[in-house]
């Protein structure tokens, strides 16, 4: 078609480019009236279990209802906050709603995501400290999850912000891992806590030899760095098995639960000692 038509190509081309700017100016104005008026914006949080199956932390992830557009996902307007100069803002207000959390679960430690963005601002470590300081909250019960964009971009100075985020007290961890243009090299430079293959290989592992094989050279060489390892995306308890067998310390997915509203974690997840599906 595009080859017996090149400009209608074109013509449709156009239109799916017009139709993204629209729906991303839609959605740069909703989220500009979601910081003012609050409530709209949550989080959900996902257990991260260890071997034993019990609950290590929760990767707190940001869900936005729009009176005019319902639940968006991150994927969806997190982007487009970064595009519009929104995202230490919006950083801010989720840093705030994750606080609350932490300060009515004691038992709660979470991970969070932060944008490169975010992280280039001069006082990224010292805002996150003062709020942490005013509430009484102790870093150690965050890890803070970067991407390797962040790396990428700008070598010196995620090593600088990886530094100051240690000597404050947090824990740090590499997202995503094996996706982009990760590099090994970096790995040994960055010092970070964590690290996170992501979920790609934990969906290929049941199926490719040769994913397996990745997985488990990674999870040595990552132990070889003294970091942690968790694996992303574990769906059945053939991958949760598998991963383990393959070395991994910790495991993140919808088989061991999906990401659920702080009410629902704490009954599930904070109460009890669990005698959860991981644990077989
Ligand atoms: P991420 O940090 O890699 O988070 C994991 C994503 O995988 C989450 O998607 C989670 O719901 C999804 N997931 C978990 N287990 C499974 C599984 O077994 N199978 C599959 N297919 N997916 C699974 P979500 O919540 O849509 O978030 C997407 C991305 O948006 C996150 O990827 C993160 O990069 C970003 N994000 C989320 N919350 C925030 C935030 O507060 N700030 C920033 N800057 N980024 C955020
Ligand atoms: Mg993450
Ligand atoms: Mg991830
Ligand atoms: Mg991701």
């Amino acid at each position: 078609e595009a080859k017996r038509n090149p400009e209608r190509g074109l013509v449709a081309f156009s239109a799916v480019i017009a139709q993204a700017t629209q729906d991303a100016r839609t959605i740069e104005q909703g989220l500009r009236q979601a910081l003012l008026r609050g409530g709209e914006i949550s989080i959900v949080y996902q257990p991260i279990v260890g071997r034993d199956g019990r609950l290590a932390r929760a990767e707190a992830l940001a869900r936005w209802t729009s009176p005019t557009l319902g639940v968006l996902p991150p994927d969806r307007f997190i982007a487009v906050a970064e595009q519009a100069g929104l995202i230490v803002e919006l950083g801010r207000h989720l840093f705030g709603l994750i606080c609350d959390d932490l300060e009515a679960h004691p038992d709660l430690r979470v991970a969070i995501n932060v944008s490169p963005l975010q992280l280039r601002a001069p006082d990224f470590v010292s805002s996150f400290v003062g709020e942490l300081q005013k509430r009484r909250i102790d870093p150690s019960r965050i890890e803070i999850e970067l991407t390797e964009t962040v790396v990428v971009d700008d070598s010196h100075l995620a090593a600088d912000r990886l530094r100051e985020l240690r000597d404050a007290g947090f824990s740090t961890a590499l997202d995503d891992f094996g996706t982009g243009y990760s590099s090994i090299g970096y790995l040994r430079q960055m010092n970070f806590h964590v690290l996170k293959i992501d979920r790609s290989f934990a969906a290929q592992i049941a199926s490719s030899p040769q994913a397996t094989a990745m997985m488990r050279s990674l999870i040595e060489l990552a132990h070889g760095l003294y970091l942690k390892v968790v694996c992303e995306g574990v769906e059945s308890a053939e991958d949760l098995a598998l991963v383990r067998r393959l070395g991994c310390d910790l495991a993140q997915g919808y088989y061991l639960d999906k990401p659920m509203p702080m009410d629902a974690f704490a009954e599930r997840w904070l109460s009890q000692d669990i005698a959860d599906v991981a644990a077989g």
